[in-house]
């Protein structure tokens, strides 16, 4: 098989990759974009754009357009604690997004000069001069690749980081998410604990004419996990119906500097590939975002030193993530979230409608 030649491969055109392709200097490199998305099962996703992502964006002077929005916008998070019975709402100001339009909208941003195709990245090894990948595309035939360089922005599972990195060991939960039509009850979006089936955290939202409800559990047992969670909401008022769709994933939960992987030697790691998620909120689309911006600036300015520099750039959000370990006892543990969730700090007093009150 003859192999095709590209200075960088970009596997993966989610936030992470399709901003750094936006990015990267088509003079000077040759890019292709592995676009692995249409060819894979949906990504389990709460779709909301977090104050972080959306800094983000407005650093690049982006808007974003009507389409990739769904309805309602959501001003709240109403916080169940199924261990202590309590519910409190929380000030939030996400933005309420279709996550599959905003991924596509976003690669819609690449330039013309980057190649994209849409294809499986089946393995990845090093070679001579760089580095050797067989891939699938979507006709199902199979080509070899070569690249001088190589950068995995393909998720939580990524394929490049486990080739290139095994000896990496990242704390992940399985995420499971299931679609439901809407009923007619008030919209909300929720966040659910509940330390019986899980030591991390569920949801729920509503996006136009579908309800979805997903949490993150550990591997063993994930599926009655999820299930007793949703028998046990049935209490709070929760009606789930008909399942229309059921996806699930691995979801990276970072606990200490050790679980960031940016690379070594030429290959790299970006976003969620990286471990760059929040382990309190699992917001990752900022990271994703930010990780891209810092190694598309160091790629440009000087390869040969690209990766202390992105090191560098992207020492402050390592730091931010790992300080929201911390954060994330308070959130978790079921004593202290007891405690906070008591006092009602920082929570705002919702008035029910219709009762004058
Ligand atoms: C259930 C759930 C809910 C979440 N909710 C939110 C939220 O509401 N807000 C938020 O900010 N974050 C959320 N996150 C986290 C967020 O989805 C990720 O952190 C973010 O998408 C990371 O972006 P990325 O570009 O690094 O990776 P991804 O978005 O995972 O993109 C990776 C891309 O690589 C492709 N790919 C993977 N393997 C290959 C391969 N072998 N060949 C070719 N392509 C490949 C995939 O198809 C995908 O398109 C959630 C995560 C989960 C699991």
């Amino acid at each position: 098989m003859p192999e095709l030649n590209y200075d960088i491969i970009i596997i993966g055109a989610g936030p992470a990759g399709a901003t750094l392709a936006r990015l990267l200097d088509s003079n000077s490199y040759r890019v292709l974009l592995l676009d692995g998305q249409p060819l894979r099962k949906a990504k389990p996703c709460g779709g909301l754009l977090a104050p972080d992502a959306q800094k983000a964006l407005a650093c690049f002077e982006l808007t974003l357009p009507k389409s990739v929005l769904v309805s309602p916008q959501i001003f709240a998070v109403k916080t169940i604690d199924l261990g202590s019975g309590r519910i409190r709402y929380y000030p939030r100001s996400y933005v309420n997004l279709d996550r599959e339009k905003f991924d596509r909208w976003f690669l819609g941003l690449v330039p013309d000069s980057v190649e994209i195709l849409s294809a499986n990245c089946l393995s990845v090894c090093r070679s001579a001069g760089g580095f050797s990948l067989k891939i699938r595309d979507a006709a199902g035939s199979e080509k070899a690749l070569h690249s001088t360089y190589v950068v995995g922005a393909d998720g939580a599972n990524s394929l490049l980081r486990r080739s290139l990195f095994p000896k990496q060991k990242m704390d992940a939960y399985v995420s499971i998410q299931q679609w439901f039509k809407a009923g007619d009850r008030n919209p909300f979006y929720s966040c659910i604990f509940d330390p019986e089936t899980s030591d991390s955290c569920s949801w729920s939202i509503h996006k136009d004419e579908y309800f979805i409800f997903g949490g993150a559990f550990a591997a063993h047992a994930c599926r009655e996990a999820f299930e007793r969670q949703k028998e046990k909401l049935r209490a709070y008022g929760f009606h789930f119906g008909e399942v229309l769709r059921t996806e699930a994933c691995q979801v990276l939960r970072p606990h200490g500097p050790g679980s960031f992987c940016l690379g070594a030697d030429n290959a790299f790691l970006l976003g969620e590939a990286a471990g760059l998620i929040s382990p309190s909120s699992l917001e990752g689309i900022s990271s994703a975002i930010l990780s891209a911006t810092w190694l598309s600036q160091a790629l440009n300015a000087d390869p040969e030193h690209a990766l202390a520099q992105y090191r560098h750039s992207s020492r402050g959000l390592r730091m931010k993530l790992w300080a929201k370990c911390a954060k994330r006892w308070f959130m978790y543990e079921p004593i202290p979230r007891s405690l906070i969730m008591a006092s009602g700090l920082s929570s705002i007093d919702v008035i029910p409608s219709g009762t004058g009150e």
